[in-house]
């Protein structure tokens, strides 16, 4: 019986949830990572959540979502309805927008889109059509009705649109998230990995060192080229909120469910997100549908599940979580996901060590995989496995031990490293025993590169007893 939660569990913070207060309560039910979102609020909030943060806990991993090219709606005068067939014209004006003069924060929008066109709003609820376009003016009629207000998102899938991350505010975003030092950047509308590239040499001049780059998947160009931004992100999300108006909602279980695969295969994690229990924004009950997707998310393999409203601007922040937690929990006692078959061109030795770790720790009923990492990269190409045993990473490296925490069955621990290999190996077991993470008797998997201090470099598996192993220091 396995007491450790393999799936993590992201949580965006918000209004309901940025007290100090509540993000201590957050933490203690379970939060592994909080997210902050820097398509609303402002850098000096984002900052005070963000040192509150660091300040309650320094294993918990901290990420940035950078909103990308995202179209929206200026201000508008007030809140309003579409109706079916009214008529709406769209400007690039930067005006106060009455119900059918609405102004978008994107200039180019008229050269972009044609007669015939499709424009969402609103998460995909109002739609239009384009009718005509004079000058920079888009006319539309509305096909589906519904409430707008100020700086609701736009989609238009079937434009090719020129704008891409990152943008002049994502600019901005970067250089305060290099600032604060975050331990992700969750990049959204990535639609090429150039788009990558751009945000990774930003990072690299001003921080001097990397941050984890997370492609949020949410646009049909970043599924066409989806091999080759896996390869260079580290990690991805399924973005379902915009993804489902992009390539229409029948089609994001299935996209799911291969970009899950797809993470498996290239040892990179992948976060399912949007509208988990979004019901909970109001009640404190899920609905039985959200029970069962959050579920098969686990069975699918998702490393981690995301929530977005419900922790940030829902009624029950803490409720939500203790809901996501029993739910994984459930679903993870009858966790069985099947792992595609792949091998790794990049590192052969390192891929292959793990997928060993993994069938060695199940056929010797071993209580732990233990991996001596300073990159994280040995957490995973054992995590990718999905065997049902906990993976306890030791490293040295405080970015590691927050980083790694996104891992599916990672739990890290933060340990000094010694320079000879058998002293750390006896070090690292003598601190997971005190630690009371695994007990004498038990037998365990471990993981390693030989040579302490050359990162990536996996190449060593061995089978330990514990007490054997900590009765051989001399
Ligand atoms: C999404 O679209 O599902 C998503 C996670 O992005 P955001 O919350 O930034 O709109």
């Amino acid at each position: 019986m396995i007491d450790l939660r393999l799936t993590k569990i992201v949580c965006t913070i918000g209004p309901s949830s940025s007290s100090e207060e509540t993000l201590q309560q957050l933490i203690l039910e379970g939060m592994d990572i909080a997210r902050l979102n820097f398509s609303h609020g402002d850098h000096n909030t984002h900052e005070s959540v963000f040192n509150k943060l660091r300040k309650l806990s320094d294993s918990l991993a901290i990420a940035i979502d950078i909103s990308g090219p995202k179209i929206r709606l200026g201000k508008l005068e007030e809140k309003s309805n579409l109706a079916e067939n009214d008529k709406v014209q769209l400007t690039p004006d930067n005006i106060v927008g009455i119900k059918n003069l609405l102004p978008v924060n994107y200039p180019s929008l008229s050269e972009e889109v044609k007669k015939g066109s499709f424009i969402f709003m609103n998460d995909g609820f109002i739609k239009l059509k384009v009718q005509s376009i004079e000058d920079n003016l888009i006319n539309c009629v509305v096909i589906d009705g519904g409430e707008i207000s100020s700086h609701k998102g736009i989609n238009v899938p079937d434009a090719d649109l020129s704008i891409h991350v990152p943008t002049e505010k994502d600019l901005a975003d970067i250089e305060k998230a290099c600032s604060l030092e975050t331990d992700f950047l969750f990049i959204s509308f990535v639609r090429c990995v150039d788009d990558l590239k751009q945000v990774n040499e930003i990072v690299e001049t001003s921080l001097k060192k990397p941050i984890p780059l997370i492609a949020k998947i949410e646009h049909q160009d970043a599924l066409k080229n989806i091999k080759e931004i896996i390869k260079y992100s580290s990690g991805l999300m399924v973005a379902r909120g915009d993804l489902a108006i992009e390539v229409g909602p029948a089609k994001v279980p299935v996209v799911q469910k291969n970009l899950i695969n797809l993470g498996m295969s290239y040892a990179k994690p992948v976060i399912v997100a949007t509208q988990m229990l979004e019901s909970m924004t109001k009640e404190s009950l899920p609905t039985r549908a959200e029970a069962s997707d959050v579920a098969h998310a686990v069975f699918d393999g998702a490393d981690a599940l995301m929530l977005s409203s419900e922790t940030a601007t829902g009624k029950h922040p803490l409720q939500v979580v203790k809901v996501m937690n029993d739910i994984i929990n459930e679903a993870e006692k009858d966790f069985n996901c099947t792992v595609p078959d792949s091998k790794s061109d990049e590192n052969p030795i390192g891929f292959e060590i793990g997928q060993a770790a993994m069938n060695l720790g199940k056929r010797m009923s071993a209580k732990a995989i233990i991996a001596l990492t300073q990159t994280g990269y040995s957490a995973r190409m054992v995590s990718r496995n999905r065997i049902p045993i906990p993976i306890y990473v030791v490293t040295p490296a405080q970015t590691t031990m927050r980083s790694t925490r996104l891992l599916w069955g990672v739990k890290p621990i933060l340990h000094h490293y010694e320079t000879e290999y058998e002293q750390l190996v006896y070090s690292s077991i003598h601190k997971l025993q005190s630690e009371k993470l695994i007990n004498p008797e038990d037998t365990v998997v471990l993981v390693a590169g030989s040579i302490v201090g050359l990162a990536g470099k996996t190449n060593t598996i061995q089978i330990l007893n514990v007490q054997e192993t900590l009765a051989s220091k001399h």
